[in-house]
């Protein structure tokens, strides 16, 4: 019917709502990945304890928690593009993928590692391995779990994956915090990367494996106060 169109949009939303539903099997299938870790981790800690194992399993778990929380993101980015489109009904079907691609960076930008940490699932998951850790007699039964020793847990777990610099591999001193892709690095060494870069006249590249800002600038640094803090907590609690 020629013209209909130009009178009256019509803007289909089937194929969203197909990809929707096969992004919610991702998510039966992120839970289940995070049962089963559950499961082998509180396995390993009744027989050993407490091991090298159990903080694969950690890892494990904060991988699949990333996950989830990216899922649960790229949902509200595609939920939040087809309300916008839906209201503002324009008269061309928009780039839905760019809008969306937009969005989700916008809601991924304010992502940090602490907050993955301090996630309902991760804590859950620290609880139970503390609570079979007591059964199996590993930790002393007088203590409670006290939220204060989940705290500490945390603050050494953090210690073990986020106050090492990307590209000293040693512990910083003082973070800097990059406004573009999120991660941080030691101030000294980014900005002796960035120098040498555009002296070379080329871009500098984030050094975080898988990382894809491909142009780190002095001007995205800023002083990461919160990483600093933590840092300098960790440092106290290791010297008791
Ligand atoms: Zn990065």
């Amino acid at each position: 019917m020629p013209g209909r169109s130009s009178i009256m949009p019509v803007i289909s939303f089937n194929s969203v709502d197909s990809a929707l539903s096969s992004l919610k099997t991702c998510q039966v299938s992120i839970n289940t990945g995070i049962e089963v870790t559950t499961d082998v981790a509180l396995a390993l800690t009744e027989h050993e304890g407490g091991s090298e194992e159990v903080s694969n399993m950690e890892d494990l778990m904060l991988n699949y928690v990333s996950m989830d929380r990216e899922l649960e993101q790229f949902i509200q980015a595609v939920d939040d593009v087809t309300n916008q489109i839906k209201q503002e009904r324009p008269e061309r079907m928009p780039d839905l993928k760019a809008l969306v691609d937009k969005r989700f960076n916008e809601l991924k930008n304010l992502n940090n590692f602490e907050d993955l940490l301090k996630s309902d699932k991760f804590i859950h998951f620290k609880g139970q391995l503390k609570e079979m850790k007591k059964q199996v007699g590993a930790e002393p039964h007088n203590e409670s779990t006290s939220a204060n020793e989940l705290d500490e847990d945390i603050a050494v777990t953090q210690s073990q994956r986020n106050f090492i610099c990307p590209i000293t591999q040693r512990e910083m001193e003082c973070p800097v915090k990059n406004k573009v892709c999120g991660h941080s690095y030691e101030e000294e060494a980014i900005i002796k990367i960035i120098q040498n870069k555009h002296k070379q006249k080329k871009k500098a590249r984030c050094p975080v494996v898988g990382c894809d800002n491909g142009d780190v600038n002095q001007n995205d640094l800023s002083a990461d106060t919160t990483l600093r803090r933590a840092i300098e907590n960790h440092k106290k609690y290791q010297m008791r």
